[in-house]
């Protein structure tokens, strides 16, 4: 089979592996479409595991199961979790899923014709897609899940002010999400493009990051904001966010500035405040169900944000369309098409 295998970002081979065969616990997928996200260009991220197989977002068709396997059967469409948690240790046992310390098996990349599903995530990790719901769409389901649970943490609710600072695919997840959660919704971005689509999704005010965005905020919402989402890596991004929260509000990091910046808390003037600062890193098995049933309901719609579709040869094409932020939304993989 095909695979596109990722050794940095400007360095992605197709190579040709042979196409496992599944043992009597796992099964074969192929994957029909599968999401480039905006962690897959982060490179201080990713570069540890290099060369890799790369793709996390995986919607597919079951071609093959092991002799053992009860649940599933060839034919079935699913989204595969990349990984999943235990549920028993002390770190699931109080939610912390992303930290679970019992995570052994990793789904290979996505970015292939076909994927091997090791047995515990063909236990626990893998989801029959809806019918209503398209290969295409579930490749949402998992950054979709991942914005449930920063929302969740952060305590977002019905007339809260919500401002989301970044408008990448991220960032317009959570506007659409606080949309529908009946917020208001304020959303920051440098680009101008990337401003006019998250006007178009629903946000209720947008201003360009480049302007003095707390003094905007204030001119228009009359009070900063209940939840600053940081959807943006950038240092002066931090700045805006700590800037931009009310009291008793929260910041949470959707996105971090990366591992050589350091960043200042005005803590004492947040302590005084009642200002929490939370950090959200991916998704649990609560949060995919939740995100599943989102885009089924369509209460999430998600159609609107796909801008490229490529086939598996043109994934360094996909790659550098999702880091020029500006020429697309969701680029989407099509390794079988
Ligand atoms: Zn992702
Ligand atoms: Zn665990």
């Amino acid at each position: 089979m095909k695979i596109s295998m990722w050794y940095n970002n400007k360095d992605i081979r197709m190579e040709d592996v042979p196409t496992p065969t599944p043992g009597r616990n796992e099964i074969l997928v192929k994957v029909m479409s599968c999401g480039i996200c905006g962690s897959d260009i982060v490179e201080w991220y990713r570069l540890p595991r290099a060369p890799l197989v790369l793709g996390h977002e995986i919607g597919g068709e079951i071609v093959e199961v092991g002799g053992s396997v009860k649940n599933f059967r060839p034919g079935n469409r699913v989204f595969v979790a990349p990984k999943v948690p235990c549920m028993t240790c002390d770190y699931c046992k109080n939610g912390h899923y992303p930290v679970c310390s019992n995570i052994k098996d990793r789904l290979p990349g996505g970015f292939a014709e076909y994927v091997l599903v090791p047995e515990s995530l063909v236990e626990k990790g893998t989801y029959r897609l809806p019918d209503n719901v398209t290969f295409d769409q579930s490749t949402f389901i998992e950054p979709l899940a991942c914005v449930v649970r920063a929302q969740r943490l952060a305590g977002v609710k019905k007339d809260q002010t919500v401002m989301i600072i970044g408008c990448g695919m991220s960032g317009l997840l959570h506007i659409k999400l606080a949309k529908q959660k009946k917020c208001r919704v304020i959303a920051t971005d440098i680009n101008e493009k990337r401003l006019e689509t998250a006007r178009q999704i629903g946000a209720d005010l947008t201003i360009n990051a480049k302007e003095d965005v707390p003094e905007r905020l204030i001119a228009e919402n009359t009070k900063k904001a209940d939840v600053v989402m940081l959807c943006a890596s950038a240092l002066s991004a931090v700045e805006q966010a700590w800037k931009c929260v009310d009291k008793g509000g929260a910041v949470v990091f959707f996105a971090v500035p990366g591992p050589k910046s350091v960043v200042t808390i005005p803590i004492n003037d947040f302590w005084t405040k009642e200002i929490r600062i939370i950090t959200s890193y991916y998704c649990g098995p609560p949060d995919i169900v939740d995100a599943i049933k989102l885009v089924e309901s369509g209460q999430i719609k998600v159609d609107d944000m796909i801008t490229h579709k490529l086939p598996l040869k043109d994934t360094a094409k996909g790659f550098q369309l999702v880091m020029d932020g500006h020429k697309s939304l969701k680029v989407i993989i099509k390794p079988n098409a």
